[in-house]
Protein backbone atom coordinates (compact mmCIF):
# COMPACT_ATOMS: atom_id res chain seq x y z
CA UNK A 1 0.00 0.00 0.00
CA UNK A 2 1.07 3.24 -0.71
CA UNK A 3 0.36 6.71 1.42
CA UNK A 4 -0.32 10.17 -0.44
CA UNK A 5 0.56 12.97 1.47
CA UNK A 6 -0.58 16.39 1.85
CA UNK A 7 1.75 18.26 -0.42
CA UNK A 8 2.39 21.49 1.74
CA UNK A 9 4.07 18.99 4.38
CA UNK A 10 7.19 19.68 6.19
CA UNK A 11 9.69 17.47 7.55
CA UNK A 12 8.53 16.95 10.95
CA UNK A 13 4.89 16.45 9.90
CA UNK A 14 6.20 13.95 7.33
CA UNK A 15 8.50 12.28 10.45
CA UNK A 16 5.17 12.25 12.61
CA UNK A 17 3.58 10.01 9.97
CA UNK A 18 5.95 7.67 10.02
CA UNK A 19 6.44 7.77 13.86
CA UNK A 20 2.82 6.93 13.67
CA UNK A 21 2.84 4.35 11.14
CA UNK A 22 5.59 2.90 13.97
CA UNK A 23 3.33 2.95 16.69
CA UNK A 24 1.06 0.89 14.85
CA UNK A 25 3.63 -1.92 14.08
CA UNK A 26 3.91 -0.99 10.39
CA UNK A 27 7.58 -1.09 8.51
CA UNK A 28 6.75 2.13 6.33
CA UNK A 29 9.32 4.44 3.77
CA UNK A 30 9.13 7.86 2.85
CA UNK A 31 9.67 8.46 -1.07
CA UNK A 32 9.47 11.58 -2.97
CA UNK A 33 8.47 11.04 -6.29
CA UNK A 34 7.63 13.97 -9.18
CA UNK A 35 8.25 16.72 -6.47
CA UNK A 36 5.40 14.61 -3.95
CA UNK A 37 6.34 12.74 -0.69
CA UNK A 38 4.69 9.56 -0.81
CA UNK A 39 4.91 6.45 2.04
CA UNK A 40 5.63 2.99 0.88
CA UNK A 41 4.58 0.61 3.54
CA UNK A 42 6.30 -2.25 3.65
CA UNK A 43 4.68 -4.42 6.09
CA UNK A 44 1.67 -6.77 4.95
CA UNK A 45 -1.66 -4.49 5.85
CA UNK A 46 -3.92 -6.46 3.93
CA UNK A 47 -6.71 -6.74 7.02
CA UNK A 48 -6.48 -3.12 7.87
CA UNK A 49 -8.93 -0.78 6.42
CA UNK A 50 -7.98 2.36 4.63
CA UNK A 51 -9.10 4.63 7.04
CA UNK A 52 -6.71 3.10 9.66
CA UNK A 53 -3.89 5.12 7.22
CA UNK A 54 -6.46 8.05 6.07
CA UNK A 55 -7.30 9.14 9.56
CA UNK A 56 -3.63 10.25 10.19
CA UNK A 57 -2.86 13.83 10.06
CA UNK A 58 -1.41 14.51 6.37
CA UNK A 59 -2.32 11.88 4.57
CA UNK A 60 -4.69 12.37 1.66
CA UNK A 61 -5.05 9.42 0.24
CA UNK A 62 -4.21 5.25 0.54
CA UNK A 63 -3.82 3.63 -2.28
CA UNK A 64 -4.18 -0.72 -2.25
CA UNK A 65 -1.40 -1.78 -4.87
CA UNK A 66 -3.01 -5.50 -4.75
CA UNK A 67 -6.56 -5.94 -4.46
CA UNK A 68 -8.31 -6.76 -1.13
CA UNK A 69 -9.11 -10.21 -1.75
CA UNK A 70 -5.71 -11.63 -1.55
CA UNK A 71 -6.86 -15.57 -0.84
CA UNK A 72 -8.61 -15.29 -4.16
CA UNK A 73 -5.72 -13.67 -6.13
CA UNK A 74 -3.25 -16.13 -4.93
CA UNK A 75 -5.17 -19.10 -6.26
CA UNK A 76 -3.33 -20.66 -8.98
CA UNK A 77 -5.27 -22.85 -11.54
CA UNK A 78 -7.49 -24.12 -8.78
CA UNK A 79 -9.17 -27.50 -9.96
CA UNK A 80 -12.30 -29.22 -7.48
CA UNK A 81 -13.22 -32.59 -7.06
CA UNK A 82 -17.14 -33.09 -7.23
CA UNK A 83 -18.47 -36.55 -5.58
CA UNK A 84 -21.72 -38.36 -4.65
CA UNK A 85 -20.91 -38.10 -1.48
CA UNK A 86 -23.59 -37.04 0.11
CA UNK A 87 -26.18 -39.70 -1.14
CA UNK A 88 -22.96 -41.80 -0.51
CA UNK A 89 -23.13 -44.11 -3.27
CA UNK A 90 -21.05 -42.69 -5.75
CA UNK A 91 -17.30 -43.91 -6.69
CA UNK A 92 -17.03 -41.40 -8.96
CA UNK A 93 -15.75 -38.03 -8.92
CA UNK A 94 -15.89 -34.98 -11.53
CA UNK A 95 -13.35 -32.17 -11.65
CA UNK A 96 -14.19 -28.71 -12.25
CA UNK A 97 -11.54 -26.02 -13.54
CA UNK A 98 -8.04 -25.91 -14.26
CA UNK A 99 -8.30 -27.09 -18.13
CA UNK A 100 -10.70 -30.28 -17.26
CA UNK A 101 -13.36 -30.77 -20.09
CA UNK A 102 -16.31 -27.91 -18.95
CA UNK A 103 -18.82 -29.65 -16.54
CA UNK A 104 -22.12 -29.53 -17.00
CA UNK A 105 -24.39 -29.16 -14.25
CA UNK A 106 -28.36 -29.02 -15.41
CA UNK A 107 -31.59 -29.95 -14.00
CA UNK A 108 -34.58 -28.22 -13.45
CA UNK A 109 -34.84 -24.79 -11.79
CA UNK A 110 -37.27 -26.51 -8.51
CA UNK A 111 -37.74 -30.02 -7.22
CA UNK A 112 -40.77 -30.43 -7.82
CA UNK A 113 -41.73 -34.31 -6.86
CA UNK A 114 -39.74 -37.18 -6.31
CA UNK A 115 -40.60 -38.88 -10.08
CA UNK A 116 -39.95 -35.91 -11.87
CA UNK A 117 -36.64 -35.34 -10.44
CA UNK A 118 -35.88 -38.85 -10.94
CA UNK A 119 -36.73 -38.52 -14.66
CA UNK A 120 -35.22 -35.35 -14.83
CA UNK A 121 -31.79 -36.30 -13.28
CA UNK A 122 -31.87 -39.30 -15.90
CA UNK A 123 -32.20 -37.37 -18.53
CA UNK A 124 -29.94 -34.95 -18.16
CA UNK A 125 -26.72 -37.74 -17.36
CA UNK A 126 -28.12 -39.48 -20.57
CA UNK A 127 -27.67 -36.01 -22.62
CA UNK A 128 -24.18 -36.08 -20.97
CA UNK A 129 -24.49 -33.75 -17.34
CA UNK A 130 -22.21 -34.53 -14.60
CA UNK A 131 -24.00 -32.93 -11.83
CA UNK A 132 -27.59 -32.55 -11.25
CA UNK A 133 -29.13 -29.35 -10.23
CA UNK A 134 -32.27 -28.43 -8.24
CA UNK A 135 -33.65 -26.40 -5.49
CA UNK A 136 -35.20 -27.42 -2.64
CA UNK A 137 -35.30 -23.87 -0.92
CA UNK A 138 -36.40 -21.78 -3.53
CA UNK A 139 -36.10 -17.87 -3.21
CA UNK A 140 -38.70 -16.02 -4.91
CA UNK A 141 -39.25 -12.54 -5.90
CA UNK A 142 -43.08 -12.58 -4.92
CA UNK A 143 -43.84 -14.67 -1.49
CA UNK A 144 -47.16 -15.59 -3.19
CA UNK A 145 -44.99 -17.61 -5.45
CA UNK A 146 -43.81 -21.31 -5.36
CA UNK A 147 -40.79 -21.49 -2.62
CA UNK A 148 -39.73 -25.14 -2.79
CA UNK A 149 -40.26 -28.45 -1.22
CA UNK A 150 -37.55 -27.46 1.25
CA UNK A 151 -36.30 -30.64 3.02
CA UNK A 152 -38.91 -32.87 1.25
CA UNK A 153 -36.92 -31.75 -2.07
CA UNK A 154 -33.77 -32.57 -0.37
CA UNK A 155 -35.07 -35.87 0.54
CA UNK A 156 -36.04 -36.77 -3.35
CA UNK A 157 -32.79 -35.17 -4.44
CA UNK A 158 -30.70 -37.58 -2.69
CA UNK A 159 -33.03 -40.14 -3.76
CA UNK A 160 -32.35 -39.10 -7.57
CA UNK A 161 -28.57 -39.06 -6.53
CA UNK A 162 -28.54 -42.52 -5.24
CA UNK A 163 -30.13 -44.13 -8.76
CA UNK A 164 -28.13 -42.11 -11.01
CA UNK A 165 -24.66 -41.35 -9.19
CA UNK A 166 -25.26 -37.43 -10.07
CA UNK A 167 -23.46 -35.39 -7.80
CA UNK A 168 -26.03 -32.29 -6.03
CA UNK A 169 -25.93 -28.72 -6.62
CA UNK A 170 -28.48 -26.92 -4.42
CA UNK A 171 -29.07 -23.51 -2.46
CA UNK A 172 -29.02 -22.46 0.62
CA UNK A 173 -30.73 -19.32 1.60
CA UNK A 174 -29.83 -19.36 5.06
CA UNK A 175 -26.84 -19.73 7.84
CA UNK A 176 -29.33 -21.75 10.14
CA UNK A 177 -30.01 -24.54 7.11
CA UNK A 178 -26.00 -24.74 5.69
CA UNK A 179 -25.65 -28.01 7.99
CA UNK A 180 -28.67 -29.51 6.86
CA UNK A 181 -28.59 -28.60 2.62
CA UNK A 182 -24.95 -29.60 3.36
CA UNK A 183 -26.19 -32.92 4.41
CA UNK A 184 -27.73 -33.57 0.71
CA UNK A 185 -25.82 -31.27 -1.23
CA UNK A 186 -22.37 -32.11 -3.30
CA UNK A 187 -22.03 -28.66 -3.46
CA UNK A 188 -23.94 -25.80 -1.45
CA UNK A 189 -25.24 -23.05 -4.22
CA UNK A 190 -25.12 -19.35 -3.26
CA UNK A 191 -27.80 -17.25 -5.22
CA UNK A 192 -27.15 -13.92 -6.86
CA UNK A 193 -29.66 -12.71 -3.78
CA UNK A 194 -27.52 -14.05 -1.21
CA UNK A 195 -24.19 -13.12 -2.56
CA UNK A 196 -24.13 -10.09 0.00
CA UNK A 197 -25.05 -12.33 3.02
CA UNK A 198 -21.76 -12.36 4.67
CA UNK A 199 -22.70 -14.70 7.73
CA UNK A 200 -24.22 -17.33 5.07
CA UNK A 201 -20.74 -17.08 2.59
CA UNK A 202 -18.51 -17.75 6.15
CA UNK A 203 -20.77 -20.87 7.27
CA UNK A 204 -20.92 -22.43 3.82
CA UNK A 205 -16.92 -21.79 4.01
CA UNK A 206 -16.84 -23.55 7.44
CA UNK A 207 -18.76 -26.64 6.23
CA UNK A 208 -15.75 -26.98 3.91
CA UNK A 209 -18.13 -27.84 1.35
CA UNK A 210 -17.33 -26.83 -2.63
CA UNK A 211 -19.59 -23.89 -3.03
CA UNK A 212 -20.90 -22.52 -5.92
CA UNK A 213 -20.91 -18.75 -5.72
CA UNK A 214 -23.44 -16.92 -8.10
CA UNK A 215 -22.82 -13.52 -9.41
CA UNK A 216 -24.80 -10.58 -7.33
CA UNK A 217 -27.71 -9.25 -10.04
CA UNK A 218 -25.85 -6.08 -9.64
CA UNK A 219 -22.33 -7.19 -8.19
CA UNK A 220 -19.05 -6.15 -9.70
CA UNK A 221 -16.67 -7.95 -9.91
CA UNK A 222 -14.18 -7.04 -7.45
CA UNK A 223 -17.59 -7.39 -4.82
CA UNK A 224 -17.89 -11.37 -6.44
CA UNK A 225 -14.43 -11.96 -5.44
CA UNK A 226 -14.75 -10.04 -1.97
CA UNK A 227 -17.28 -12.34 -1.67
CA UNK A 228 -15.75 -15.51 -2.52
CA UNK A 229 -12.69 -14.26 -0.30
CA UNK A 230 -15.48 -14.44 2.71
CA UNK A 231 -15.68 -18.36 1.89
CA UNK A 232 -12.15 -18.83 1.63
CA UNK A 233 -10.85 -17.11 4.56
CA UNK A 234 -12.61 -19.98 6.29
CA UNK A 235 -10.30 -22.11 4.92
CA UNK A 236 -12.43 -23.64 1.92
CA UNK A 237 -10.49 -23.46 -1.36
CA UNK A 238 -13.31 -25.05 -2.89
CA UNK A 239 -15.25 -22.25 -4.71
CA UNK A 240 -16.52 -21.81 -7.82
CA UNK A 241 -17.79 -18.81 -9.40
CA UNK A 242 -20.70 -18.12 -11.64
CA UNK A 243 -21.62 -15.52 -13.85
CA UNK A 244 -25.65 -15.36 -14.57
CA UNK A 245 -26.74 -11.96 -16.01
CA UNK A 246 -26.62 -9.30 -14.53
CA UNK A 247 -28.90 -6.12 -14.81
CA UNK A 248 -28.64 -3.48 -17.30
CA UNK A 249 -30.93 -0.66 -19.12
CA UNK A 250 -31.50 -3.48 -21.52
CA UNK A 251 -34.99 -4.88 -20.65
CA UNK A 252 -35.59 -7.45 -23.68
CA UNK A 253 -34.15 -10.37 -21.41
CA UNK A 254 -34.25 -11.25 -18.03
CA UNK A 255 -30.52 -9.97 -17.78
CA UNK A 256 -27.62 -8.96 -19.73
CA UNK A 257 -24.71 -12.11 -19.92
CA UNK A 258 -21.47 -10.59 -18.96
CA UNK A 259 -19.63 -13.20 -20.58
CA UNK A 260 -16.77 -10.47 -20.40
CA UNK A 261 -16.89 -11.72 -16.45
CA UNK A 262 -15.00 -14.85 -17.32
CA UNK A 263 -11.70 -14.08 -18.86
CA UNK A 264 -11.73 -11.18 -16.48
CA UNK A 265 -12.01 -13.31 -13.42
CA UNK A 266 -10.14 -16.15 -14.47
CA UNK A 267 -7.01 -13.11 -15.01
CA UNK A 268 -8.00 -12.00 -11.34
CA UNK A 269 -7.98 -15.36 -9.49
CA UNK A 270 -7.24 -19.36 -10.37
CA UNK A 271 -10.88 -20.08 -8.72
CA UNK A 272 -13.17 -22.34 -11.49
CA UNK A 273 -16.00 -20.14 -13.62
CA UNK A 274 -19.09 -21.01 -14.84
CA UNK A 275 -22.00 -19.89 -17.06
CA UNK A 276 -25.62 -19.80 -16.07
CA UNK A 277 -27.17 -19.15 -19.14
CA UNK A 278 -30.52 -20.40 -18.54
CA UNK A 279 -31.05 -17.06 -15.78
CA UNK A 280 -29.01 -14.76 -17.92
CA UNK A 281 -31.15 -14.84 -20.38
CA UNK A 282 -34.24 -16.30 -19.59
CA UNK A 283 -35.31 -17.59 -22.58
CA UNK A 284 -34.64 -21.18 -23.59
CA UNK A 285 -33.96 -20.04 -27.38
CA UNK A 286 -31.21 -17.99 -26.17
CA UNK A 287 -29.69 -20.76 -23.94
CA UNK A 288 -27.43 -22.99 -26.76
CA UNK A 289 -26.10 -19.92 -28.37
CA UNK A 290 -24.83 -18.24 -25.11
CA UNK A 291 -23.32 -21.73 -23.59
CA UNK A 292 -21.52 -22.05 -26.72
CA UNK A 293 -20.29 -18.53 -26.07
CA UNK A 294 -19.61 -19.26 -22.47
CA UNK A 295 -17.47 -22.10 -23.32
CA UNK A 296 -15.64 -20.68 -26.36
CA UNK A 297 -14.49 -18.20 -23.80
CA UNK A 298 -13.10 -20.07 -21.38
CA UNK A 299 -15.96 -21.30 -18.86
CA UNK A 300 -15.25 -24.21 -16.76
CA UNK A 301 -18.88 -25.17 -17.08
CA UNK A 302 -22.49 -24.40 -17.50
CA UNK A 303 -25.39 -24.70 -15.28
CA UNK A 304 -28.33 -25.21 -17.07
CA UNK A 305 -32.25 -25.33 -16.52
CA UNK A 306 -33.36 -28.50 -17.66
CA UNK A 307 -37.30 -30.20 -17.66
CA UNK A 308 -38.87 -33.33 -18.67
CA UNK A 309 -41.75 -30.60 -19.87
CA UNK A 310 -40.02 -27.36 -20.35
CA UNK A 311 -43.43 -25.64 -20.54
CA UNK A 312 -45.30 -27.27 -17.13
CA UNK A 313 -42.22 -26.22 -14.73
CA UNK A 314 -43.74 -24.49 -11.43
CA UNK A 315 -40.49 -22.11 -11.71
CA UNK A 316 -38.77 -20.25 -14.40
CA UNK A 317 -40.57 -22.24 -17.08
CA UNK A 318 -39.54 -19.96 -19.84
CA UNK A 319 -36.26 -20.50 -19.91
CA UNK A 320 -36.19 -24.81 -19.18
CA UNK A 321 -34.74 -26.26 -22.51
CA UNK A 322 -35.50 -30.24 -22.81
CA UNK A 323 -33.03 -33.09 -22.26
CA UNK A 324 -32.39 -33.32 -26.00
CA UNK A 325 -31.83 -29.25 -26.09
CA UNK A 326 -29.12 -30.33 -23.46
CA UNK A 327 -27.32 -32.88 -25.57
CA UNK A 328 -27.13 -30.73 -28.21
CA UNK A 329 -25.20 -27.97 -25.92
CA UNK A 330 -23.09 -31.05 -24.45
CA UNK A 331 -22.30 -31.95 -28.01
CA UNK A 332 -21.63 -28.12 -29.15
CA UNK A 333 -19.16 -27.93 -25.99
CA UNK A 334 -17.24 -30.55 -27.07
CA UNK A 335 -16.72 -29.25 -30.40
CA UNK A 336 -15.98 -25.94 -29.39
CA UNK A 337 -13.39 -27.27 -26.97
CA UNK A 338 -11.83 -29.70 -29.33
CA UNK A 339 -11.86 -26.87 -31.80
CA UNK A 340 -9.90 -24.45 -29.85
CA UNK A 341 -8.04 -27.18 -27.85
CA UNK A 342 -9.43 -25.85 -24.88
CA UNK A 343 -10.01 -28.74 -22.03
CA UNK A 344 -6.89 -30.85 -21.06
CA UNK A 345 -8.94 -33.61 -19.11
CA UNK A 346 -12.02 -35.49 -19.27
CA UNK A 347 -13.24 -33.39 -16.32
CA UNK A 348 -14.52 -36.80 -14.76
CA UNK A 349 -12.42 -39.43 -13.20
CA UNK A 350 -12.04 -43.03 -12.91
CA UNK A 351 -10.74 -42.93 -9.47
CA UNK A 352 -12.98 -44.69 -6.80
CA UNK A 353 -13.50 -42.19 -4.38
CA UNK A 354 -16.22 -43.99 -2.33
CA UNK A 355 -18.46 -47.33 -2.58
CA UNK A 356 -19.25 -48.42 -6.07
CA UNK A 357 -22.45 -47.36 -7.09
CA UNK A 358 -24.94 -50.09 -6.46
CA UNK A 359 -27.17 -49.93 -8.91
CA UNK A 360 -24.14 -49.49 -11.51
CA UNK A 361 -24.95 -46.59 -12.89
CA UNK A 362 -22.52 -45.76 -15.61
CA UNK A 363 -19.93 -42.89 -15.73
CA UNK A 364 -21.40 -38.94 -15.93
CA UNK A 365 -20.08 -37.45 -18.77
CA UNK A 366 -19.77 -41.02 -20.41
CA UNK A 367 -21.88 -39.68 -23.18
CA UNK A 368 -19.32 -36.62 -23.52
CA UNK A 369 -16.35 -38.83 -23.98
CA UNK A 370 -18.59 -41.19 -26.43
CA UNK A 371 -19.24 -37.97 -28.38
CA UNK A 372 -15.29 -36.50 -27.65
CA UNK A 373 -14.21 -39.73 -29.42
CA UNK A 374 -16.68 -39.75 -32.13
CA UNK A 375 -16.17 -36.08 -33.57
C1 LIG B 1 -30.96 -20.95 -9.39
O1 LIG B 1 -29.92 -21.22 -10.03
O2 LIG B 1 -31.74 -21.80 -9.00
C2 LIG B 1 -31.25 -19.53 -9.07
C3 LIG B 1 -32.23 -19.18 -8.26
O3 LIG B 1 -30.43 -18.67 -9.70
P1 LIG B 1 -30.04 -17.14 -9.33
O4 LIG B 1 -29.63 -17.14 -7.86
O5 LIG B 1 -28.90 -16.87 -10.25
O6 LIG B 1 -31.24 -16.32 -9.62
MN1 LIG C 1 -34.56 -20.90 -11.84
Amino acid sequence: MILILKPELDSESEDRVLDRLHELGINAQLVRTSGRAVVVLKSDVTEEPNHRFTQIEGVVKAVRLSPGYSLASSIKNKSISIVASAAGYSKKQSLIGSGHMPLVMAGPCSVESAEQILEVAVAVKDAGASVLRAGAFKPRTSPYEFQGLKEEGLEYLKEASKQTGLPIVTEVLSPDKVETVAEFADILQIGTRNMYNYELLREAGRLGRPVLLKRGMSATIDELLYAAEYVLKEGNEQVILCERGIRTFESRLRNTLDLSAVPLLKSLSGLPVVVDPSHATGLRAMVRPMARAAIACGADGLLLEVHDRPEQSISDAEQAIDPGELASVVKDMVSIVLALGLGAGSGDSEESAGEEDALGAVAPCASVRTLSESI
